[in-house]
């Protein structure tokens, strides 16, 4: 069976290794050594000066929308996860759905403005398989109305724009570790902002508020443990080569697709962008067609997915959302492809041999 992704796993002895450390100190959790050691190397690695490893790449999220005290209308993209819209909602906000950009895939800046009201409070955007949003812009809009920016950076690790980390930008950017992303520590995330003050009310958020017997403030829990931070610690040194592995798969997609009418977003990332090949995402002419190759794909045993779909201002569960025909038509006819460090070569031509077959 192939899996549109699969987890990139160290050799077990590596692992146990590390993690030999925290079993001979009896510390597993609670910002132990291992845990500290990782957020260092991470810092150091994705050049930001502030970053507090946690439980997930969720709860940050809700703790960003929180440290800003946000009870009102955030503007987010309709074309991400559905945790970018849930903790909106988790939180009491509102969500409000700003179309995106036909080409990056990211909200539409210039149509943010057209959205804002006197509720609104924050911009939270996705930087979609780690292709840039429009950041500039969105400081500019953000600044002339006092708005905060949240950026969900789940696809975005190791992405640089302009010679920046790209979870720089904004007040605060969120990643995920989850085993399906491009690094991992099996569950996980980290929380990046660059204000020392907000910084430190977010790591007394992610302990219950308490550093000892000194209560400061509410909390949830978004500590993470040693058995998790060994994983980061094994992982983060191959990094760059899970990178460069991936980077042959995406050149291969895209030169095996290019006589065809198949476009994927990634094609649109410049040289302003060092980017991290964290997914192939590929886009059908119709949905019929889409599912038609995902279905044939499945018969194989080789299963893509559709990400992202549906598009998040037509849940089900939400009410009076603003229509978004870009995402709506995009999500509807993208397909991210298998993409994982050790996808065989001879797997990936039989997926691209029998897409362009059914496609042209
Ligand atoms: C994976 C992902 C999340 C959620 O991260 P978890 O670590 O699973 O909580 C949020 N947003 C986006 C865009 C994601 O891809």
């Amino acid at each position: 069976m192939i899996n549109v992704t699969k987890a990139y796993l160290p050799p077990f002895e590596e692992y146990t290794a590390i993690l030999k450390r925290a079993w001979d100190n009896a510390w597993i959790t609670n910002n132990g050594e291992l845990v500290q050691e990782l957020e260092a190397k991470l810092k150091n690695y994705l050049q930001v000066d502030n970053l507090l490893f946690t439980s997930n790449g969720t709860v940050p999220l809700q703790m960003a929308l929180k440290v800003f005290n946000l009870t009102g209308e955030v503007i987010t993209t309709p074309f991400s996860y559905v945790a970018t819209t849930n903790v909106i909602l988790w939180e009491g906000c509102k969500p409000v759905f700003v179309d995106i950009d036909p080409q990056t895939f990211c909200i539409n800046a210039t149509k943010i403005e057209a959205a804002i009201t006197p509720a609104t409070q924050a911009i939270l955007a996705t930087h979609v398989y780690g292709i840039p949003c429009d950041v500039e812009a969105i400081e500019i809009i953000a600044k002339k109305h006092g708005l905060k920016v949240i950026y969900d950076a789940a696809h975005a690790f190791g992405v640089k724009y302009k010679g920046k980390s790209l979870l720089s930008y904004g007040d605060i950017s969120t990643c995920s570790f989850h085993a399906t992303k491009l690094f991992h520590t099996g569950e996980g995330g980290c929380i990046i902002a660059n204000d020392a003050a907000v910084v430190h009310q977010l790591m007394l958020y992610r302990q219950f508020g308490h550093v000892g017997e000194d209560y400061f403030s509410e909390g949830i829990n978004a500590k993470n443990s040693e058995f998790h931070a060994a994983m980061g610690l094994c992982i983060l040194p191959d990094i760059e080569k899970i990178i460069t592995a991936r980077k042959i798969l995406i050149l291969n997609y895209l030169s095996a697709f290019k006589n065809t009418h198949l476009l994927s977003p990634v094609s649109c990332i410049d040289n302003n962008t060092k980017w991290n090949y964290s997914y192939f995402p590929v886009l059908f002419e119709n949905e019929q067609l889409l599912l038609a190759v995902k279905k044939s794909l499945e018969d194989k045993k080789i299963f893509t997915r559709r990400y992202f779909y549906p598009a998040l201002n037509s849940l089900s569960f939400l009410k009076n959302a603003a229509s978004c025909p870009i995402a709506e038509n995009a999500s509807a006819r993208v397909l991210a492809l298998p993409l994982y460090y050790d996808l065989p070569l001879d797997i990936q031509d039989q997926i691209t041999e029998l897409i362009i077959k059914m496609v042209i």
